[in-house]
């Protein structure tokens, strides 16, 4: 046993843990679980703990079932709101198969695989989200309309606010769990709300990030609101975002950050917006994964609809924020495509990827873009070169199934699962006749 296991060990019995949870994810980021005594944690540390991943989410097919869960000792952290007797402590696995090989298709393993590549370049991943999500009066049916907890807007500071109190509790919870928050604000939309978390590797971040959920839906319940990550929840407000802040760093030093280019970029930084851009159709369905996260790209609420880059603008699908040293900020970039319901694991595989390609192959980045790139016309944004994102779930997979850098990235297993998986819901969904459609045509057809 190596150190950090034989810590963990100790921290068990010092806590009074009586429930470990191991932690993975399936292929479209729901967060999996199984709970083990503390005596079978030895064993799990040294060879994992079976189960059937044929009923995982595109874990495995059914004739190669039995899958390993192995726990990470670096991920350990005790529950918080399960109290301090008899207490739950999770650590995020990695899954293997009977044999000990990692499986293909374990989405934390498809991040690490895009992390070790990165690293034989010299590069390490840091990310630093946003996350938007919105908090509605509980429900009891799904059917049930959907009731704001306030009226607020941007950066509000509600009076007897239910937000105020939920982030709060959100917050202390997540810093009790080694997870620091930086910002926090009421956004937008009626009772929507954003937490940014200090940046960290992306591997440890998509780890975060699923904590994160975790956490915002058991103090939803603990607080008896409604919390949903759900991309464009409301017809008539914006949508949630995950806007993700991406830097590369060689050991100590800022590879993004050149004190003498244009907005202090470096090469290597400007590269990898270009590699972004190229690659920004094929990457969509992943960082965009259901029906309704195109609900949200329509061009307005400063969500993006098109392929462009800026300083500082908003419209932008990737924008370089202001450099501010003083005020702690660093050179990164901004990709604001991401929403709140992907999968953080695949979706930071392929924007790494999709950046590094342009950084190996030294792509050039074309002309930014000053303006509002969704007020201009048709017209002007093609004189410009500037493409459109995919509009809907079926564009963005039909232009992934093509994609040489995503097969790559996710291997072939979950590739192929995800594809089928979203082929699937794109005929559900457009079987569906929606109350729009009767409103509108049953009274005039
Ligand atoms: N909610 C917007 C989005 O969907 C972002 C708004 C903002 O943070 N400026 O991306
Ligand atoms: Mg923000
Ligand atoms: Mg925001
Ligand atoms: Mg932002």
């Amino acid at each position: 046993m190596d150190k950090q296991q034989e810590y963990v060990l100790r921290a068990i019995e010092e806590r009074d843990v009586r429930f470990i949870r191991l932690w993975f994810t399936d292929v479209l980021g729901t967060l999996k679980s199984v709970a083990i005594a503390p005596a079978e944690l030895e064993g799990a540390f040294a060879e994992g703990i079976g189960f059937d991943g044929s009923s995982i989410e595109g874990l495995s097919r059914v004739y190669e079932s039995d899958m390993l869960a192995k726990p990470d000792p670096s991920t350990f952290q005790v529950l918080p709101w399960r109290g301090d007797e008899n207490g739950v402590a999770r650590m995020f696995c990695d899954v293997l198969t009977p044999t000990g090989e990692p499986a293909r298709s374990d989405p934390r393993g498809v991040l690490k695989r895009a992390m070790n590549k990165a690293a034989e370049a010299g590069f390490t991943f840091y990310i630093h989200p946003e996350i938007e999500f919105y908090l509605f009066q509980n429900v009891t049916s799904p059917q049930d309309p959907l009731i704001p907890i306030d009226t607020g807007g941007y950066f509000d500071h509600v009076a007897r606010g239910t937000a105020h109190d939920f982030r709060r509790d959100a917050i202390t919870t997540l810093e009790s769990m080694g997870i620091s928050v930086e910002f926090s604000h009421h956004e937008a939309g009626p009772g929507q709300n954003e937490i940014d978390l200090r940046y960290a590797d992306a591997l440890s971040m998509a780890d975060n990030i699923q904590t994160f959920r975790t956490v915002i839906k058991e103090v939803a319940l603990r607080q008896d609101v409604l919390a949903t990550f759900m991309p464009k929840p409301l017809v008539n407000a914006p949508g949630s975002g995950m806007h993700v802040h991406m830097s590369l760093f060689e050991g100590d030093h800022n590879a993004f950050h050149d004190p003498a280019g244009e907005f202090q970029l470096s090469a290597t930084a400007r590269s990898f917006i270009a590699g972004l851009l190229r690659h920004a159709s094929e990457i969509t369905a992943v960082c965009n994964q259901h029906v309704n996260s195109y609900k949200r790209l329509w061009g307005g609420d400063e969500a993006p609809a098109h392929v462009s880059w800026g300083h500082n603008n908003r419209s932008a699908l990737v924008r370089v924020p202001m450099y501010k040293p003083e005020k702690g900020g660093s050179a990164r970039v901004e990709y604001r495509a991401l929403d709140s319901a992907a999968n953080p694991y695949l979706a930071f595989a392929v924007l790494l990827n999709a950046g590094l390609k342009g950084v190996e192959e030294g792509y050039e980045l074309p002309e930014g873009a000053a303006e509002d790139v969704a007020a201009m016309s048709q017209a002007e944004r093609k004189a410009l070169g500037i493409r459109s994102l995919p509009a809907s779930l079926r564009e963005a997979v039909e232009i992934m199934e093509s994609s040489e850098l995503v097969a790559e990235t996710l291997g072939e297993d979950a590739f192929e699962f995800f594809l089928r998986n979203k082929r699937t819901e794109w005929q559900e969904y457009r079987n569906q006749v929606t109350p729009y459609e009767l409103q509108r045509f049953i009274p005039a057809l």
